[in-house]
């Protein structure tokens, strides 16, 4: 599969990824119905939390050469470690005059993990994740 140039785009002093997004973002501003437009809204998808260390037990292991116990390495002795949080950065968050909250991707490369994303997104926040894309007939929502 052949690569394709996704060249920055620069408007209103904003650095766009790509083409379409910097339309997008023209197109929604161009509309009298939207109150503001945020871009790159990050929403955390999941907290990070801790686990117990799998490698030991209460934070110590025997020791390969000794026999005896020793501090676990992995986990610093504490039995314990730590998950990063899962976050999640969108292309817009739009705020429509009446309410609405919109928050929108711009379709682009093929992402295997976006359905993932898409239904933790909605689950924790049981909003829709919107999908946008350029047709010959304007904006539409995939
Ligand atoms: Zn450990």
């Amino acid at each position: 599969m052949g690569k394709i140039a996704s060249r920055k785009v620069v408007i209103d002093n904003i650095e766009f990824d790509s083409l379409t997004e910097a339309e997008f973002y023209m197109y929604l501003k161009n509309r009298n119905d939207v109150e503001a437009i945020y871009l790159q809204p990050q929403f955390t998808l999941l907290e990070p939390f801790e686990i117990s260390c799998g490698r030991c037990y209460m934070g110590k292991v025997k020791s390969p050469k000794t026999g005896k116990m020793i501090k676990c390495k992995t986990c610093g002795g504490t039995g314990v470690r730590t998950r990063q949080a899962w976050t999640y950065k969108a292309d817009f968050e739009v705020w429509y005059k009446d309410g609405e909250i919109a928050v929108i991707d711009v379709k682009g490369f093929a992402n295997e993990r976006f359905p993932l994303v898409r239904k933790m997104f909605e689950n924790k926040f049981k909003h829709e994740l919107l999908v946008v894309k350029k047709t010959k007939t304007g904006w539409k929502y995939v």
